[in-house]
């Protein structure tokens, strides 16, 4: 049997071969399934490895996938959001879309449809798709992104560098719809990475609107350090009056980490009031210091200063 075309549990919410006069050919050509935790923009696999046949969009199907399978049977997917396959040729369990509302559709589903032939034609040589693909088999499948090009990067935190913040998407490629947007400066933890090593999923950013999770194009990121929760190395240090005591003066930063971007330097004797401390006790937070490129709010390491 095929894999699912879903990579979580599906459940079927139209059966194959019901009758009704809201189909063209007075019954149902295929079977509707929706995962079963409600996700509306599921990501949608190839069932087989195959040929594509057909990219296109209709009135009735909407967007639309044909895909011709070693074994000489076709399948059908419809009614999707977006269309995600770049070649000509197909591996089960590669990306191939959205799940979508387009077309003639009530929401958002997936109907597949299953036929015995080589090609595709309406209403023709149909089959039963759920004697031919297991809906079980959903897991283990990593959606292969059909992306070319790029660096390579691995898990960790990255800090988003582009001056005009980053998109976070539903999926790894500019194709994909947006969720939200992160501004410079924003650190996320990236805890996976597409196959051509370029995109990035992280489970929660912070975006203008709101905390999200998705994918980010790491080509626009830079890897950032953290602070180190809690005591291993450095004192702690509380809330009060500091003075620069490092005669090289001190970096001001974005964020509690030498990893985080430079916003100013202070001298040595500078004084500055910190109102928040990082979680390991290390970095203060002070909302006005004296830089040598003028007033900066941010980070500082504390062991560089002494309380005043
Ligand atoms: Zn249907």
């Amino acid at each position: 049997m095929y894999r699912s075309p879903f990579i979580k549990a599906a459940k079927l919410t139209k059966a194959f071969d019901v009758k009704g006069t809201a189909w063209a050919a007075g019954r149902h050509t295929g079977e509707d399934y929706i995962p079963k935790d409600g996700t509306i923009r599921a990501t949608l696999v190839s069932p087989a490895s195959g040929t594509v046949l057909d990219k296109s969009f209709d009135d009735s199907y909407g967007h639309k996938i044909i895909i011709r399978t070693t074994d000489s049977k076709v399948i059908l997917m419809a009614h999707m959001e977006s269309k995600s396959t770049a070649g000509n040729t197909v591996v089960a369990g590669n990306h191939v879309g959205i799940m979508g509302d387009t077309g003639n559709g009530s929401g958002h589903h997936l109907h597949i449809e299953v036929q015995n032939s080589t090609t595709w034609k309406y209403n023709s040589n149909l089959l039963r798709p759920s004697l031919y693909i297991d809906f079980g088999n959903f897991s283990g499948a990593v959606p292969k992104v059909p992306i070319v090009g790029g660096g390579s990067y691995s898990t960790g935190n990255y800090m988003v560098t582009a001056s005009s913040g980053i998109n976070v998407r539903v999926d790894a490629g500019t194709g994909y719809a947006v969720k939200g947007s992160a501004t410079k400066g924003t650190i996320f933890a990236v805890s996976k990475i597409t196959s051509n090593g370029t995109w990035g999923y992280t489970s929660s950013i912070q975006c203008t609107n709101g905390k999200q999770s998705g994918w980010l194009s790491l080509e626009n990121c830079s890897p950032a350090t953290t602070i180190n929760p809690g005591g291993s190395g450095g004192s702690r240090y509380s809330t009060g009056n500091y003075v620069v005591t490092v005669s090289s003066g001190i970096n001001v930063r974005v964020d509690a980490g030498t990893g985080y971007a430079v916003k100013g330097s202070a001298t040595k004797g500078t004084r500055f009031a910190v109102s928040k401390i990082a979680s390991n006790g290390t970095w203060g937070y002070t909302s006005s210091i004296q830089c040598t490129n003028g007033k900066q709010s941010g980070w500082l390491s504390l062991e560089n200063c002494s309380p005043v």
